[in-house]
């Protein structure tokens, strides 16, 4: 048999590795910006087009490269990082691998300009799919430009593989604030399609924080500071009543390099526990030093995720480190046990015994799960038709009729012949017909027994099925703002925001772009009860927008109507009056599918006079 084994030519194995540090453009930028930092640039300016397809282009004041270093510099392992293997372990740079310009070059046209401090030309060389095409003295200033062009234009692959150039733009955005975080001590410039978006100048931690994040942001912030042997922390957690729903602002630098340890969050998270309530997330920005001998960070090629040798300790000294910053603060769990016992008086009269409500509410009932006895559910889903078998009483005659004008109806109507009959037996037209329990939710007595609806989730089934229609009808209605409101997103959001305008627009919103990443909001949907807060409102469409991106069927109209529906509805811990309820009640009962919430959790159920006497057995 012949020999078949052979070396892959250069141009293979670098777009071999390219497939694994060259994920999008974003990924780019990443590596352009390390060597940047790692030159020990103080000004870096970024020029991006087209979500980084056409040209991403990073220019540094940094040391240069002389005419060799800049032809070297596309070699695969040329690196001036480390010389031997025990540089491995004390590796202080971002870049060490020499790995990341030899994969750009060998899947796009790079062309680089640089100059070291002392020489009087720079050089410029041009690179195409592994190929030195040219080298060529030039002028330019200290430092170096790399421009990437035509990224991925011969791994056509990879090239349709690109996401929406929003969503690759603000990949590239995430990549800039990372960078721009680790280092406030270097000035950036950011352009996008010809606009400057960014420009932070050299600054200290917190004002690099506040230029990224929006000048409010540094009074939210609470320092944390703690050396030990192995470890130092430093930098700010945000205070507890400025959690988010979202993750997006959790920062975890070790030795400058941002990672992604979901340890490390579950230390912060753990000791923010109990300040703040369930689903939030504390933003933070914490830089922790260790020596390099401690970590590996070889274990993924992007180096954003990282090995420590004595993670439990880690752990430990990351909590006990955030709570003593939230102690010092002030910001103790005691606090947060006083507010829970205030808010409990508001809920019952202090002479009262306090009875603890008895009824036994099924967290884990599955409306469903068939044939399991006692509690019984409105609507069984997966046979609609049945669903008059859980009401042999209820005149069939009555609910056809319904029928035929639509399936809108046949609760609405159900219910009522269901309150009717209770109201034969109690006869009195301002009788008493709801209950609220916990301020949380509605109990009505029905023919089979008692409802229970849960207000929140009710109230998010209704608003939602109202903006889908509207939606759907192309009927938005909309109430303007006293004082228009201008709001100013982060460039991510910015660019998520851009992506669902019209579709916000056929919710009764009035947005619009306001150059950068600022928005105008005229007017919101009629059904938009608190016009003062309108940043939260459009940080929380934006976060459930978010939460859905990666469910591709659902449609952005769906994804808008369940986030505004959320944001809106009466939450629990609100009371409610009679006539609140009742309309509440009646308006489920008009929906298409009163029973369950926008996210498919049950809104009702029915606990059944048979359960109810079981009990008493
Ligand atoms: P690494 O950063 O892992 O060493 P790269 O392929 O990113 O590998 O870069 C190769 C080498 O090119 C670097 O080690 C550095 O010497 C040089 N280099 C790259 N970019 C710059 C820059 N902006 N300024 C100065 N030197 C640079
Ligand atoms: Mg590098």
């Amino acid at each position: 048999m012949p020999d078949i084994i052979k070396l892959l030519p250069d141009s293979v194995a670098n777009q071999i590795a390219a497939g694994e540090v060259i994920q999008r453009p974003a990924s780019v930028v990443k590596e352009l910006l390390e060597n940047s930092i790692d030159a020990e640039a103080s000004l870096i300016t970024i020029i991006i087009k087209d979500g980084g397809k056409t040209l991403i282009k990073v220019t540094d004041n940094g040391s240069g490269m002389s005419e060799t270093d800049a032809r070297m510099c596309f070699e695969r392992h040329s690196t001036s990082k480390i010389k031997n293997a025990s540089d491995l372990f004390k590796i202080k740079t971002m870049g060490f691998r020499g790995e990341a310009l030899a994969s750009i070059a060998s899947i796009a046209r790079v062309e680089l300009k640089s100059r070291i401090k002392d020489a009087q030309l720079g050089t410029e060389v041009i690179v195409e799919g592994s190929v030195i095409e040219s080298q060529n003295p030039c002028q330019c200033p200290q430092g170096t430009t790399i421009a990437v062009k035509n990224l991925f234009y011969n791994t056509p692959a990879r090239r349709n593989f690109l996401k929406s150039e929003n969503i690759e733009r603000s990949h590239i955005f995430n990549e800039l604030v990372r960078v721009a975080l680790a280092n406030p001590l270097t000035g950036f410039k950011y352009y996008y399609n010809n606009k400057l978006v960014l420009q932070i100048d050299q600054s200290n931690l917190i004002q690099r924080i506040a230029g990224l994040f929006g000048k409010n942001t540094n009074q939210r912030l609470i320092p944390v500071e703690e050396k030990t042997d192995i470890i130092s922390v430093s930098g700010f957690v945000c205070k507890p009543e400025f959690a988010k729903k979202r993750r997006g602002e959790q920062f975890f630098f070790i030795n400058k390099r941002f990672v992604k340890v979901p340890y490390l969050n579950h230390a912060v998270e753990n000791a923010f526990s109990e300040l703040i309530p369930e689903g939030s997330h504390p933003s933070f920005f914490l830089f922790l030093e260790t020596d390099p001998s401690n970590i590996d960070i070889n274990v993924h090629p992007t180096k954003t995720e990282i090995k420590f040798q004595n993670e439990s300790d880690i752990y430990k000294i990351l909590m006990s480190a955030i709570k003593r910053a939230l102690g010092k603060f002030n910001i103790s769990p005691s606090l947060d046990f006083e507010r829970e016992t205030a808010f409990d008086d508001v809920l019952f009269d202090k002479n009262r015994p306090v009875i603890p409500p008895t009824i036994k509410v099924d967290q884990n009932y599955n409306p469903f799960e068939t044939g399991k006895s006692g509690s019984k559910f409105l609507s069984d889903r997966k046979k609609p038709k049945n669903w008059e078998n859980l009401y042999p009483d209820v005149d069939k005659t009555g609910i056809q009729e319904n029928n035929q004008q639509g399936s809108k109806n046949i609760f609405g109507d159900f219910l009522k012949s269901d309150l009717n009959q209770e109201s034969h037996k109690t006869p009195g037209e301002n009788e008493k017909k709801f209950w609220q329990l916990n301020n949380m939710y509605i109990l009505t007595p029905v023919k089979s027994g008692l409802m229970i609806i849960d207000q929140q989730r009710a109230h998010e089934r209704i608003l939602y099925e109202k903006f889908l229609n509207k939606y759907e009808n192309q009927k938005p209605s909309s109430q303007q703002l006293l004082y228009p409101a201008k709001i100013e997103l982060i460039e991510s959001d910015a660019s998520l925001m851009k992506e669902i305008l019209q579709h916000t627009i056929a919710l009764g919103f009035e947005i619009s772009t306001f150059g950068g990443n600022s928005f105008v909001i005229n007017a919101v949907p009629t059904e938009v009860k608190e016009t003062e807060n309108i940043d939260q409102l459009i940080e929380d469409l934006l976060e459930n927008y978010k939460k859905h991106l990666s469910e591709p069927k659902l449609e952005i109209n769906k994804k808008i109507s369940r986030a505004l529906a959320k944001n809106q509805s009466i939450k629990h811990g609100k009371l409610l009056s009679d006539k609140e309820m009742n309309t509440l009640v009646g308006e489920l009962f008009t929906c298409s599918m009163p029973d369950v919430s926008p996210g498919n959790k049950p809104t009702l159920f029915i606990l059944s006079y048979q359960e109810l006497s079981d009990r008493f057995k």
